[in-house]
């Protein structure tokens, strides 16, 4: 049996290295290395298979977020509400730019953002909506843009694990994650969904204005050459990576099918276990599985989090790699801490933070793999 890993992007490679190897080829010998036509192609591409207008490249995804949050013409003390049960990526770049992160609950099932939590957390100060599409799942976006609408916010999608991922509306209507507010951020970590060989990250939207404003931010706030209308930044998208992006780009549906499939296999095996929840879903997205994420149940009297974490020791000892995303809310984290919260706040957070185990997901698990994985994982649970 192939060695199981969290994330395998050597038998990956293995699959699409003809290319890729030709479309980095094709990088170097041009030498243009930035900004070069491999970065102009994929966004054209990436924008036509999401069905959005404008694709901006940009350096990795949290950049994404803070070019997103520096469009808005926000002030200090803003206040941009975002869930506690998530990556700190999007509290980091509101904090950063002197915005004030407000953090709501999430909901215990589907692991995102509670809409009546936000709906509870608006004041006069907020202007922004972050909801993070966890795990690869779209929040509830229906309800969340028109809470938006009725207080007049934007809305920033964190599509950072959720690329492929498709919400219904209640009128048949379907969108891309990442494509139904006003920008959506996604990342092109290595690891994610559609990974490419460094760092990268995109924004998307529909909105003429904030795509020009958004590609001027991410060149320094240039206009013209050496004219810096905007206080931005540098961040780009480099030719290498858009080429490794170009040649996975044609096979991300077979990569979210992959996934699915794998997670179908789990689910199967686990329903019904009562020490093991499965993901759930929600009724309006599908779900890409950027993560599997399970939720321990423990036996009576013992603690959660010890019983999680020797589950996940006796995985280890078995050779199968478990992750906890995420051990601490970002409510609990110290560079956040912050007088307004304390433990106990945000209850479904704070349970899940102490009984989610993720387990091995990716686009190449084997039927061997997957049955070893389940068989030794009820084996330790029963
Ligand atoms: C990966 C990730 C990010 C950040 O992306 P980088 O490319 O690593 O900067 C932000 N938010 C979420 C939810 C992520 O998973």
């Amino acid at each position: 049996m192939r060695k199981i890993q969290m994330v395998d992007l050597q038998t990956q490679y293995q699959e699409i290295k003809e290319p890729v190897d030709a479309g980095i080829q094709e990088v170097i010998d041009s030498a243009s290395f930035v900004k070069g036509e491999k970065v102009q192609l994929f966004q054209e591409h990436l924008a036509q298979w999401l069905g959005v207008k404008h694709v901006i490249a940009v350096g990795n995804g949290t950049d994404a977020l803070q070019i997103a949050l520096m469009s808005l013409g926000l002030k200090p003390g803003d206040e941009v509400i975002t869930p506690t049960f998530t990556f700190i990526a999007t509290a980091e770049v509101a904090g950063l730019l002197g915005f004030t992160p407000v953090v709501v609950d999430v909901d215990f099932d589907t692991f995102n953002m509670s809409a009546d939590a936000v709906r509870r957390a608006i004041t006069p100060k907020t202007k922004a909506i972050v909801p993070v599409h966890l795990f690869g799942q779209c929040a509830e976006m229906e309800e969340l843009l028109s809470i938006a609408r009725e207080h007049n916010l934007y809305v920033v999608e964190d599509a950072c694990q959720a690329i492929g991922s498709e919400y219904t509306f209640s009128d048949g209507q379907k969108r891309q994650a990442g494509c139904m507010g006003h920008i959506g951020c996604t990342s092109f970590f290595p690891s994610k969904n559609l990974g490419c060989y460094g760092d990268g990250g995109a924004l998307f939207t529909d909105d003429d204005a904030l795509a020009e404003r958004i590609r001027v931010i991410a060149n320094h706030g240039m206009t013209i050459r050496y004219h810096h209308d905007l206080i931005g930044v540098n961040s780009r998208l480099d030719s290498i990576q858009a080429a490794v992006l170009e040649a996975k780009l044609p096979h991300l549906k077979a990569y979210t099918a992959a996934r699915q499939s794998a997670a179908a296999y789990y689910d199967k095996a686990f329903a019904g276990n009562p020490h093991l929840l499965i993901p759930g879903r929600s009724p309006h997205s599908t779900h890409v599985f950027h993560q599997y994420t399970l939720r321990l149940v423990p036996p009576a009297g013992v603690e959660a989090s010890v019983y999680r974490d020797n589950v996940r020791n006796e995985l280890q000892q078995r050779g199968i790699p478990a992750m906890i995303y995420y051990p601490v809310p970002l409510h609990m984290q110290k560079a956040y801490l912050d007088p307004r919260y304390k433990q106990g706040d945000f209850p479904s957070a704070e349970r899940l933070a102490a009984c989610v185990l993720s387990l091995p997901m990716h686009t190449c698990l084997d039927q061997e793999q997957l049955e070893y994985i389940t068989t030794n994982l009820l084996q330790i649970v029963k």
